[in-house]
């Protein structure tokens, strides 16, 4: 961190703000300039509060040099994270795709979908059964019943599941049916939520919140990492923005940026970015051709009669010309995606 003071800043000042800095354990280097001193706070206060110094009498500036977020940072780990499970390993060179309805329905509906987007070479299977709604007059999901059915057709069918968790007295019962555990957009910042999610060992996929900065977003990684849980997924869901036609604007240059600050796996979620079905295949290219490792995206073999998102599910058809075409993409950036 570097304290540059005013112009020409009274000494007693200065002191005033080195002793400031020393009784929060820096070490300082100052620097006199013809104009400004500068003070280098050397340190690792990754929990300091800039703006306490930047209110101090005659303090013109203060500039954090490393990332208030530091487990989650390149900087802390080079490697990329991988995560292994059974068989299947998220961050690698292979692309990953979790597919699956919005919500679980019924048995049935669960059934053919897990069938066929297995065919199409689908790995995990999404289905919320604690659904987060907008209205409390909307559809809220079938609960454990929902989660019976889902692992049933993942086994059935050699799939992975994925599926919400958005309270933390659900953690065990969504535990003991997923494989892994998905933090929505509202919940991103639910700290008590993430909190405990520390305190699993099933790895996490933690979406970006609405309105969230890459920044707020990795500081709510690091509260999954400091509890022991290093197996976590990020997943760019679209932000909001201004622009009204499609439900949200889905950050894509938040992969390649993700990729530079951060070791940990990044996915896209093209169906809540957009909103529309039609808007959802070139968003998932557009993913793989920016370097995400996956992509959650959703599916339904009668999208008209969904209780949920109908209108940004894929048919089943389409998503197995999206797999199709995210192979050859996945070629393109040195990644291959399974059949
Ligand atoms: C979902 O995946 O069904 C979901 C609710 O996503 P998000 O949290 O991104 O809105
Ligand atoms: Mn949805």
């Amino acid at each position: 961190m570097v304290v540059v003071m005013e112009p020409k800043a009274a000494e007693d000042k200065i002191q005033n703000v080195i002793q400031h800095l020393k009784d929060l354990g820096f070490e300082i280097h100052r620097s006199d300039g013809v104009t400004h001193t500068i003070l280098g706070a050397i340190g690792d206060k990754t929990g300091i509060d800039t703006r306490q110094l930047e209110v101090l009498d005659g303090v013109h500036e203060v500039i954090r040099i490393s990332e208030p977020y530091k487990l989650a940072s390149r900087s802390f780990k080079k490697e990329n994270t991988k995560i292994s499970m059974n068989g299947l390993e998220i961050g690698g060179d292979e692309i990953i795709v979790a597919a699956g309805p919005c919500s679980i329905e019924s048995e049935e509906q669960i059934d053919i979908i897990a069938r066929s987007v297995k065919a199409s070479g689908a790995k995990i299977l999404r289905g919320g059964a604690f659904k987060p709604r907008t209205s409390p007059y909307s559809f809220q999901g079938l609960g454990e019943e929902g989660l019976r059915y889902m692992r049933a057709a993942a086994d059935k069918y050699g799939l992975f599941v994925i599926t919400e968790v958005i309270d933390v007295s659900h953690i065990e019962i969504v535990c003991r049916y997923a494989d892994i555990l998905q933090v929505g957009a509202r919940n991103m910042q639910n700290f008590t939520l993430i909190g405990e999610l520390g305190k699993i060992r099933q790895p996490v996929m933690l979406k970006r919140g609405m309105s969230a900065t890459i920044e707020e977003w990795l500081m709510a990684s690091e509260y999954i990492l400091k509890g022991g849980n290093e197996s976590i997924i990020l997943c760019e869901r679209g932000i909001r923005t201004f622009e009204n036609y499609t439900r949200n604007t889905l950050d894509i240059s938040a992969v390649p940026v993700i990729k530079k600050l951060s070791h940990l796996p990044i996915f896209t979620d093209p169906s809540h970015g957009t909103g529309i079905r039609d808007k959802v295949i070139p968003m998932a290219r557009a993913s793989i051709a920016a370097g995400a490792d996956g992509i959650i995206v959703e599916v339904h073999h009668d999208p008209e009669h969904a209780k949920s998102d109908g209108a940004q599910s894929l048919y089943p058809e389409q998503f197995d010309q999206m797999m199709k075409e995210l192979r050859i993409i996945g070629r393109a950036v040195g990644k291959y995606l399974d059949s």
